[in-house]
């Protein structure tokens, strides 16, 4: 799986459990507004039932209390009265009873002793048909028995009967509080009330207690919230007492509705845009990812494969030599003149080379070769299946030739070279380090050679790689244990009698080889990595022995390379620290080499240094491409003007007009102008008339030893000896 399948599949995954949390957050709304509502309904419905409750309740206190006028009997019943009398006066209090459809006052034994039924005495029969209404009512059974005392006697109170669908509802109530009347007969006497449930008395009682459309039905309402049985006398339910549930949960579903659908809506603005932004974003990671992977095996500029994939390729190639038999080959190819392209016109227009320095070659190749950028202008081949031994050179020749066709970049046409090292397995080597070793051995010694070709490995080569080893660890330990030494040249004033300055020139005096002098040496260390520690033994020792020539300026060379270190302006600042020096007389030569390819990073470095009182020169003036640019751009105190102006002064009219010009400029530009390679009285004599400030040359002085030095500042005048020569 890719990189990009996994972020897209991430992707999904994240969208499906964000749609899953949206789903379960709305469904959790809805239930909530679900739950809510069916408690809002169930707690109504429960208070309608406590409500109904409560109804019947008051209603069977209210007509106990009117049965209990019958109390005002208890007297004559005390006293054994006959019907007749108590009928009478059960007559006379039973308007009190006029709500009841019928009352009656009987004994325990259900004997009749006195009723009005629907305004009429009441007969035994009355009262029978009743009891069959009721079989719990006095009399039948519990004929006769008493009551404990104390104890609620074990009737019903209340009830409410269907007889046939006619709703009848029967209160009894005792006659006195101890139920106990007519001593003599010790019979208890109950008054025992009933009346008919009509439509319109139910609808009255639900309308009195807020229960709306009580009513009776002779179908089970579904909801047990919703219904009361009515028993029939023999005890089965064929009626129920219902009403209208009032459900304000219901009223709620609108407002819920729209609440819901708002959050719905908002929640799903909230996904789309999360999806949205999750989308772009695994484009752009998708896009990174491929980007990176090709980064990881291509070069970006050049769109060939870069050096990891062409390391990964060659240790493939050199895996399988054995099984396929046919040796490679390995072709380093350096660009010439490179440089030039990219100082002279720019980065772009380099870039653009390098692009289609890359097309040319990419085309060359044929199916299983590979060609590869390996950095900067430098190019790798990797050859399979060579038929016979020419094949690498006839293709490295090939490659000469392409290459030296012209190019066109950013509108001009440039014309570059290559050189070329080449190198075969296993012939030179069976690994991969041998053989770029060899390669890189055979690309140096082609462009040593003079450039625009191509070298194979020798094992010469590897003698003179073992000599540069050599050198490099003689050096690394000549070093350590100081054996460099240092020569001055003295900078003098324009009219040749004042040293005003001392450049420091190292020099490695070896015992076999005699005195080497530092073209040879400095680039081994520049390329070794002997820079840092040599250009620091050389400004500490330059500083001790400047300290005692007062008054005159020391000049240090800065090589690019150790310009370039990030510790750089550190250590000078380190130096001058230890060694006591003072900074305002220091002045570091740099060359534009310092200034081409970060010139962010040096114009700080260069800014620091200034900070601290160290003075700038550009070092051999006039070499570069764009030397105009840079003495605009960076903050210079003196430019050098190079000696192969001088040298070549005498022999065309141009160059003189040429140091003319510098000259000018660098006045204008309010730099001290210095000539390098002064060694005629003539130059000498031409330099003063076109207004240079310094001079330095074989003319005044050679490099010498620091004795040397002090001897000539000893001396008055010290180049009166070829002043009075000149
Ligand atoms: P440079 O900085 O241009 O130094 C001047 C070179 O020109 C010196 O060569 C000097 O001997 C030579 N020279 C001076 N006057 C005349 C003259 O009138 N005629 C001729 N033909 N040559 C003259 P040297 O000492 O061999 O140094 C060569 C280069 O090595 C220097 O060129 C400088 O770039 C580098 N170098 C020398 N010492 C150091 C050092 O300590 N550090 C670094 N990084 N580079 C150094
Ligand atoms: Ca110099
Ligand atoms: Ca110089």
């Amino acid at each position: 799986m890719t990189n990009a399948e996994s972020s897209a599949r991430l992707l999904t995954g994240t969208i499906a459990s964000l749609a899953g949390a949206f789903v379960v957050v709305l469904a959790a709304a809805v239930a909530l507004a679900f739950g809510i509502m069916t408690n809002a309904n169930d707690l109504e419905a429960a208070r309608q039932n406590d409500r109904l409750d409560a109804a019947m309740n008051a209603e069977v206190l209210l007509r106990r209390d009117n049965l209990r006028t019958v109390r005002a009997l208890k007297p004559l019943l005390d006293a054994g009265l006959p019907h007749a009398t108590l009928q009478w006066s059960f007559s006379l209090i039973a308007e009190r009873l006029l709500e009841f459809d019928g009352s009656f006052l009987v004994t325990a034994a259900g004997r009749l002793l006195a009723g009005v039924e629907n305004g009429r005495p009441a007969t035994q029969a009355g009262y029978d048909a009743l009891r069959r209404l009721k079989p719990g009512l006095p009399g039948g059974n519990s004929a006769g028995q008493l009551p404990p005392a104390g104890h609620p006697p074990p009737l019903p109170l209340f009830s409410i009967v269907n007889d046939n669908g006619q709703i009848t509802s029967i209160v009894v109530a005792t006659i006195a509080d101890d139920d106990i009347v007519n001593a003599a007969t010790r019979e208890a006497a109950f008054v025992v009330g009933y009346r008919r449930a009509t439509p319109a008395r139910i609808a009255a009682l639900g309308h009195r207690h807020r229960i709306d459309d009580l009513h009776v039905v002779t179908d089970k309402p579904s909801d047990a919230l919703l219904r009361r049985p009515i028993p029939s006398p023999d005890g089965q339910v064929a009626a129920w007492l219902t009403w209208q549930a009032s459900r304000p949960g219901d009223a709620m579903l609108p407002r819920f509705a729209w609440a819901l659908g708002i959050v719905a809506i908002l929640l799903s603005s909230i996904f789309a845009y999360v999806c949205r932004r999750l989308g772009h974003a695994a484009q752009q990671i998708a896009l990174r990812e491929r980007q990176i992977q090709r980064l990881a095996g291509q070069d970006e500029l050049s769109r060939l494969p870069n050096r990891r994939t062409f390391d990964r390729r060659l240790d493939q190639e050199i895996a399988q030599l054995d099984r396929k038999g046919s040796p490679l080959a390995v072709l380093l190819i350096d660009l010439d003149r490179f440089k030039a392209v990219n100082d002279t016109y720019g980065h772009n227009a380099g870039d653009e080379l390098v692009r289609q320095v890359a097309g040319r070659l990419a085309a060359m190749l044929r199916i299983g070769d590979t060609v590869a950028r390996l950095g900067g202008d430098e190019f790798g081949i990797i050859m399979t299946h060579l038929g016979q031994p020419g094949d690498s050179a006839a293709l490295a020749q090939r490659i000469l030739d392409t290459l030296a066709e012209p190019f066109e970049v950013g509108g001009v046409t440039v014309s570059i070279g290559c050189s070329i090292g080449i190198a075969h397995a296993p012939q030179d080597g069976k690994d991969r380090a041998t053989l770029m070793r060899r390669a890189d051995a055979a690309l140096y010694q082609a462009k040593n050679e003079g450039r625009n070709r191509y070298a194979f490995f020798e094992t010469q080569m590897n003698a003179a790689l073992q000599m540069k080893r050599t050198v490099e660890d003689e050096l690394r330990s000549a070093i350590a244990r100081d054996e460099l030494t240092l020569h001055y040249q003295p900078q003098v004033s324009i009219d040749g009698t004042k040293i005003i300055g001392l450049e420091a020139l190292v020099r490695w005096p070896h015992p076999v080889h005699g005195m080497i002098p530092p073209s040879e040496f400095i680039p081994i260390a520049e390329e070794r990595g002997l820079i840092m520690p040599l250009s620091e033994w050389v400004l500490r020792r330059a500083c001790e022995q400047a300290r005692h020539w007062p008054g005159v300026k020391l000049a240090v060379n800065v090589s690019p390379i150790q310009f370039r270190h990030k510790d750089f302006v550190a250590s000078v600042i380190r130096i001058l620290d230890e060694t006591g020096f003072d900074p305002a007389r220091l002045e570091l030569e740099l060359t534009e080499g310092v200034l081409v390819d970060d010139a962010d990073a040096a114009e700080n470095a260069m800014m620091d240094l200034r900070s601290h009182g160290v003075s700038l020169a550009l070092d051999d003036f006039g070499t570069g491409y764009s030397s105009l640019i840079y003495l605009r751009r960076f903050a210079f105190d003196k430019i050098k003007i190079d000696r192969s102006f001088l040298e070549y002064m005498e022999a065309t009219g141009e160059s003189a007009i040429l140091v003319h010009s510098v000259v000018h400029l660098g006045r204008a530009l309010g730099l001290r102008v210095c000539a390098e390679g002064v060694e005629t009285p003539e130059q000498h004599r031409f330099l003063q008339a076109v207004g240079c400030h310094e001079l330095q040359g074989f003319l005044f002085s050679r490099p010498v030893p620091a004795e040397a030095i002090d001897t000539l500042l000893a001396r008055e005048s010290p180049f009166a000896a070829t002043q009075t020569a000149a």
